[in-house]
C-alpha cells in the first residue's frame, strides 16, 4: 500500500451526481427492485423456469412463488434477484476489483488477504487494460486457498459514451487481446501526459511527479488517478476524490478522452480470447452524460456479451431494475463487483455488491480459463 494514502483524510462523500462524485447506491434493495422481485413492473419478458425461488423473504411477504409465477424474469435473473434479497444468503464473489498493477492502491497479494479476511466465496481481479497482476495474484490465491478469477476491465467507447468492460477467464496469451491493450496503455500515458501538461501551468505538478504515484509506469496502467494522487502528495487536496471533484474531473478544461476501442470490437476479441463479458456499472452517470441504450444493449447481446453488472453503487435503483429486465429479455447473466480501488481510493468496500454463486457457475463454465482455487 502507497503511505501517502494512510496519512490522508478519509472524507465522506455525499450522493450528489456530479461528475465523478461516485453516487451510492449500495444500501440494500429499493423498492423498484422489490416491486420487481414482486412482479410490479411491466415486462416483455415471457416466463421461463418454473418458480424454483424460495429466497426467506418469500414466506414473509406472501407467496413469492406463485407472483413469480406470471413470468416477469427469467430463471437466472429471477434466481440472482432473489439470493441478493436473501438475508440468509450463502457467500457471494467480488467480481470486480482493482490492485496497484493499475488505479488501486493495494498489490494483488494484500488484495487475495483482504478478501480472505473478508469471508467472500471469492475475488475476481480486474484491473484497467492489463493482466499484469495476474501471475502475482494466483501465487497469494494458492497459498491462502482463495479462489480467483483472473480478468480485466477494458476501456471501450461507444458514440459519445465511455464504456468499461469486465472480462473475465479469457486466454492470456490471446495476441489480438495483448495488442488491444498494449494499444490503450499507450494511449493512456499520451492522453494523461497531456492533462497534466495543461494542469502543470496552473499546478505545481510535472509528468515525473505522476509517473513516481503510479510506482513507475512498465507494469501500471496509468490514469486520472494517478494525477490525483499526485496532486494529494503535494498537499493541494486532501483526498483522492476531491482531486476528482476539480481539475482531475470528466467536466474539468483540463480533461481529455483516453483514445479506446469501440465497444463491439472489444467483446468480440474477449469472445475469441475465451472470455466471459459484462458491462460494467452500465446504468451509471458518474463520467457520462449519455450512457448506453435498450437497443445499444440488445447489439452487444447479439454479439456474445454475457452478462450486465447489475449491482454497483453508481447503478441507481431505478437503472437496476431497468438493467434487470434488459438481462432477463436478452438472456444476460446479472452480476454484481464492489469497484474497490484501496483504502482511500474511491469509497467503495471491498466486498460491498457480490454476485451470487449461481450466476458465478454460469460464468466459470463458460470461460477458457479456470478458477485458481
Ligand atoms: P481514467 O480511466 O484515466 O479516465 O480515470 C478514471 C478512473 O478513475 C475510473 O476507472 C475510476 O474508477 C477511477 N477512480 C479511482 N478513484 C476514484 C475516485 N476517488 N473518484 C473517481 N474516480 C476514481
Ligand atoms: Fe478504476
Ligand atoms: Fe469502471
Ligand atoms: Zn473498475
Amino acid at each position: 500500500m502507497k503511505s501517502d494514502f494512510e496519512t490522508s483524510e478519509k472524507r465522506h462523500l455525499s450522493a450528489d451526481s456530479q461528475p465523478d462524485m461516485l453516487p451510492d447506491y449500495s444500501g440494500g434493495m429499493s423498492e423498484a427492485e422489490r416491486a420487481l422481485l414482486h412482479g410490479h413492473v411491466d415486462g416483455e419478458v415471457g416466463g421461463e423456469g418454473d418458480g424454483q425461488l424460495r429466497g426467506e423473504r418469500g414466506d414473509a411477504t406472501g407467496g413469492l412463488r406463485a407472483e413469480l409465477g406470471a413470468g416477469q424474469l427469467g430463471a437466472h435473473v429471477r434466481a440472482a434477484l432473489a439470493w441478493h434479497e436473501s438475508p440468509k444468503r450463502s457467500q457471494g464473489w467480488d467480481l470486480h476489483t482493482h490492485t496497484v498493477f493499475s488505479d488501486g492502491q493495494c498489490t494483488p497479494s494484500e488484495a487475495i488477504e483482504l478478501a480472505k479476511n473478508a469471508g467472500i466465496a471469492g475475488i475476481a481481479l480486474t484491473d484497467h487494460d492489463s493482466a499484469q497482476g495476474w501471475s502475482e495474484a494466483e501465487k497469494r490465491a494458492r497459498e491462502l486457498n482463495m479462489p480467483l478469477i483472473r480478468g480485466t476491465e477494458i476501456t471501450a467507447e461507444w458514440g459519445h459514451t465511455s464504456v468499461h468492460i469486465l472480462a473475465w477467464l479469457y486466454d492470456p496469451t490471446n495476441e489480438a487481446l495483448a495488442e488491444l491493450f498494449r494499444t490503450t496503455r499507450i494511449n493512456r500515458v499520451r492522453r494523461t501526459k497531456k492533462m497534466v501538461e495543461m494542469m502543470g501551468k496552473k499546478y505545481p505538478i510535472t509528468w515525473e511527479d505522476v509517473l513516481k504515484q503510479a510506482g513507475g509506469t512498465a507494469q501500471t496502467t496509468i490514469g486520472r488517478p494517478h494525477i490525483a494522487d499526485t496532486l494529494v502528495a503535494k498537499g493541494l487536496f486532501a483526498t483522492r476524490s476531491e482531486a476528482f471533484l476539480g481539475p482531475v474531473s470528466s467536466k474539468s478544461e483540463f480533461y481529455l478522452p483516453v483514445i479506446s476501442p469501440q465497444v463491439d470490437e472489444v467483446i468480440t476479441t474477449v469472445k475469441d480470447a475465451g472470455g466471459v463479458v459484462a458491462i460494467a456499472h452500465a446504468g451509471s452517470f458518474a463520467r457520462n452524460k449519455e450512457i448506453l441504450s435498450d437497443q445499444d444493449i440488445r447489439h452487444f447481446a447479439d454479439l456474445g456479451l454475457d452478462a450486465l453488472e447489475v449491482w454497483h453503487r453508481e447503478n441507481s435503483p431505478e437503472q437496476r431494475v431497468r438493467l434487470l429486465k434488459l438481462a432477463s429479455r436478452l438472456g444476460l447473466l446479472a452480476t454484481g463487483g464492489s469497484d474497490w480501488h484501496g483504502p482511500h481510493g474511491k469509497p467503495n468496500l471491498l466486498g460491498e455488491n457480490l454476485t451470487d454463486p449461481q450466476t458465478l457457475q454460469a460464468i466459470v463454465t463458460r470461460g477458457v480459463l479456470p478458477v485458481v482455487e
